[in-house]
């Protein structure tokens, strides 16, 4: 049985593989483009040739350099210079990130175009995933200077798209597609000088020729991968020991440290901006104002070691965020985030802060659907999730969480948490609540979720950008972090 399973899931990855092949389109920046700044640099060089001359260097040098940058040129243009070689050769020069300043997207459900205007080439990369269907494009660095509210409304058989770093250095377009489509064509066109349109044409196919490539849409949804002994939520990570009824978890040590280490999450990043308001105020934004505030907050009264998962506006993965508490075996976790509710009736009158921790069954609908929103920050973010993931692993670690003192303390943290952010900032009607949060998913280390607001509200979305604010609920976070820790130790003694 898991040995079928296991080669479904070889089979299906192998089709992903041929899909992605399939339909991933692979520009270089473009040899026209190279040759420019060959020509560029040749200019340059018969400007320093003048100059050197004039100085009476020789006339020879000039002509010596001119005739080599003849060569180059002609070799570049006669020859496709490998991008290894065209990276080293001496005309090359390095060239600043890439700058986006428009995109749009045109045509209808038959046929769209995607554009998006750069400064100069790049490399880009585009391919189309599954469950749900998405269109990505991987470009190296590049800062996006987009209209405000681009993406937001989508065209033709996109529904909306999305932009922004993915990691250090990479930038990634997601695009989310109203059912599956194709790449037709796609192309790095010259514009003006430098600069060039990236243009990529979608087109409608069905679901079955989509899922001949995924596995998904023509086939029904594998069923949920059992539990896996000796596998662990986050990758790369020593396996944990598994619970079974009537055996005895072994629980390694907690190092010994000096100081206890929190973890500080700031939720989203990147091309995930999370929630975003009406006044187009982003919740990554936000919650990583906050999480610098108690930072700085927690660093100064200097009883602590304090890590962040994130310091700028960057995307982490849910695995990783785990994975980075997990390896650097952290006391506390807190992740930041801020809320928002779509019925437009209710969201003047629904507010305030709201802690959670995890737990396999939702506390209530509310806390459900938060936690399926926040657990879809990877596929926002053009991650391919895996259909298997999911149920086994939360359960896994819930049986674990049980065994394990670390439940009692993330509920004894909440508890402490709810009661000082009260003494300074307004909470929701339910403060305390629980759900299967991805991130929250840390057998050794107490954790809790943060709802800092509504974005929803205009008065918590005032609140919520004020600097004033945010190191208010920053220091009653801190406080509770205090008292968190005074207990504990007084427990040990
Ligand atoms: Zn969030």
């Amino acid at each position: 049985m898991v040995k079928m399973i296991a080669q479904g899931a070889a089979d299906r990855r192998g089709r992903m593989q041929q899909h992605l092949q399939h339909n991933r389109w692979v520009l270089p920046r473009t040899r026209w483009h190279r040759d420019l700044e060959t020509y560029a640099a040749v200019a340059a060089d018969l400007k320093r040739g003048t100059k050197q001359f004039l100085r009476f260097r020789g006339a020879c040098l000039y002509v010596g350099r001119l005739a080599l940058a003849a060569l180059v040129v002609l070799a570049s243009t006669l020859i496709a210079i490998p991008e290894a070689y065209a990276q080293t050769a001496s005309v090359h020069r390095k060239t600043k990130a890439a700058q986006a300043k428009r995109a749009e997207l045109t045509g209808d459900s038959k046929q769209t175009t995607f554009r998006l205007g750069l400064s100069n080439g790049v490399r880009a990369e585009i391919f189309t995933l599954a469950d749900p269907y998405r269109v990505v494009v991987d470009l190296p660095e590049v800062a996006f200077h987009l209209p405000e509210g681009s993406g937001e409304k989508g065209g033709g058989l996109i529904s909306a798209f999305r932009y922004g770093l993915v990691s250090e250095g990479k930038a990634r377009i997601v695009m989310d597609a109203n059912g599956p489509v194709v790449i037709k064509h796609a192309a790095m066109n010259p514009k003006d000088g430098q600069a060039v349109e990236l243009i990529i044409e979608l087109v409608p196919t069905s679901a079955h020729a989509f899922g001949a490539g995924t596995g998904a849409g023509a086939q029904p949804q594998p069923p949920p991968a059992p539990p896996v002994p000796q596998r662990d939520v986050a990758k790369g990570a020593p396996p944990a020991p598994t619970a079974s009824p009537g055996r005895e978890i072994e629980r390694a040590p907690k190092v010994t440290r000096a100081k206890p280490l929190v973890v500080i999450d700031a939720g989203h990043g990147g091309i995930d901006p999370g929630t975003t308001s009406a006044g187009n105020v982003k919740e990554k934004t936000v919650v990583l104002a906050v999480a610098l505030a108690l930072r700085s907050q927690l660093a100064a009264s200097g009883r602590y070691d304090v890590r962040m998962t994130r310091k700028t506006d960057v995307f982490v993965p849910l695995d990783r965020r785990v994975q980075m508490s997990r390896e650097l075996d952290a006391d506390l976790f807190i992740s930041l985030h801020a809320d928002a509710i779509a019925q437009k009736g209710l969201a003047k009158n629904v507010r305030g802060a709201t802690v959670y921790t995890l737990s396999e069954d939702a506390s209530d609908e509310e806390a459900r659907r938060m936690a399926e929103k926040e657990n879809n920050s990877d596929a926002v973010a053009g991650l391919q999730t895996s259909a298997f993931e999911g149920e086994g692993d939360v359960r896994n670690i819930l049986i674990d969480l049980l065994k394990r003192e670390t439940s009692n303390f993330s509920a004894d943290f909440s508890n402490i948490l709810v009661k000082r952010m009260g003494q300074s900032i307004s909470l929701s009607s339910r403060p305390q609540r629980s759900a299967a949060f991805k991130v929250l998913r840390q057998a050794d280390t107490p954790s809790v979720l943060v709802e800092l607001g509504y974005m929803s509200n205009p008065k918590d979305e005032e609140l919520l950008q004020s600097a004033a604010w945010q190191r208010r609920v920053a220091a009653s976070i801190g406080s509770a972090v205090d008292a968190y820790f005074s207990r504990r130790t007084a427990t040990a003694r």
